[in-house]
């Protein structure tokens, strides 16, 4: 039997406080967390329960939203103002998990769950650099269907499994942080690290930080967005390859662009290429095609997953063409 200790922050600065203690962690919903630690993946001390912290979703002076790190994933998703004026969030939120476990998920712990990739989850025999650093990988050569084609390194190919975050990467997201030295926010899209040579690394995030709150700013072209994911069942799956987007038109130009990609990379990954090439031209297939070529120019599959390259390229343009097509 493993001992830790569970408590309940009564708020921000209790919670800190309390996470000071060694080995302690945050628990959220508890629904990736508490499977980690069946596993023995985390084996925390000490438990920090946040749940009880500020889950609100209220308007911001600009225009925009502010979640409370402790909303759950359900309620996110089913907020007027978020159904409204970011639909690709509703529907990233709605494509992952179950309702139960969507019911028990907050947005801290949405963005910081952790790979699903076997090898990390199988402590029994399989090398991991991501859970003991220097070991090894057996995904490189093993069973890496749905592992990265984007900024993977030769330490790790795990992918960043949230579909919420992808929104939130092509939102212009940003996330609040606060630790015993204050408050800092950083953009969703530098949240999470690429591997490089430590994959065991994932976030910027510094030892007990806390996540308080997600913020979305005012965003038109949101209003005009949609999240497509696509995977092996049509439930309890995660994405082999999914798109968050948003298009605005003038005319038969591309005024703007918002894009991201997930089930790619070890992050919800930004499609900045793919935007740029989409400013200014006309809203045909070409077009969508160059742009996802673009972004995927890099991509370096590996022997399980080289399929995955063209079904990004196709599942960007298909998602592209539908929204041309709702503007129409
Ligand atoms: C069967 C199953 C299927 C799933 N399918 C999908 C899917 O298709 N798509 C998808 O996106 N997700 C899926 N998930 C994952 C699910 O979305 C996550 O487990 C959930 O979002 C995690 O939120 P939580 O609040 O339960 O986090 P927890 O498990 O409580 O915590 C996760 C991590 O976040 C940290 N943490 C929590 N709150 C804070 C905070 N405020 N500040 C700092 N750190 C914090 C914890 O310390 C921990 O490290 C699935 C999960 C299961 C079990």
């Amino acid at each position: 039997m493993i001992e830790l200790t569970y408590t309940r922050a009564a708020d921000a600065a209790d919670a800190i406080r309390r996470a000071g203690a060694e080995n302690a962690k945050y628990l959220g919903g508890g629904t990736n967390l508490v499977d980690l630690m069946r596993e023995t993946v985390e084996v925390p001390a000490a438990l920090v329960d946040v749940t009880g912290l500020p889950g609100e979703i209220e308007e911001t002076s600009d225009g925009g939203l502010m979640i409370g790190a402790a909303a759950r994933n359900t309620a996110v998703a089913a907020h007027p103002k978020v159904r409204s004026r970011y639909p690709m969030l509703t529907r990233a939120i709605v494509a992952g998990a179950s309702a139960q476990i969507r019911n028990m998920a907050t947005v801290g712990g949405n963005l910081l769950q952790r790979t699903r990739c076997t090898y990390f989850y199988d402590t029994d025999g399989s090398r991991c650099n991501k859970r003991t650093p220097g070991a090894g990988c057996d995904a490189i050569e093993g069973f890496n269907r749905y592992h990265a084609i984007l900024g993977a390194s030769p330490a790790c190919v795990a992918t960043h499994p949230s579909d919420m975050c992808v929104a939130l990467a092509a939102l212009d997201a940003v996330v609040h942080l606060r630790s015993a030295y204050g408050e800092r926010t950083v953009a969703l899209c530098d949240l999470h690290r690429l591997p490089g040579d430590r994959p065991d690394v994932e976030t910027v995030l510094e030892p007990g930080e806390l996540i308080t709150g997600v913020q979305l700013p005012l965003s038109p072209i949101a209003r005009h967005s949609t999240y497509r994911k696509v995977r092996d069942r049509s439930s309890y799956a995660f994405a082999l390859v999914s798109v968050a987007a948003a298009l605005e038109l003038d005319g038969d130009t591309i005024a703007d662009a918002r894009v991201a990609l997930g089930g790619v990379a070890a992050k919800p990954w930004r499609a900045w290429r793919a935007e740029e090439t989409l400013r200014g031209q006309p809203p045909t297939e070409e077009t969508f095609l160059q742009a996802a070529d673009a972004e995927l120019a890099e991509a370096r599959p590996l022997a399980g997953n080289t399929f995955k390259v063209d079904l990004a390229r196709r599942t960007l343009a298909a998602v592209l063409q539908e929204l041309t097509e709702g503007v129409r």
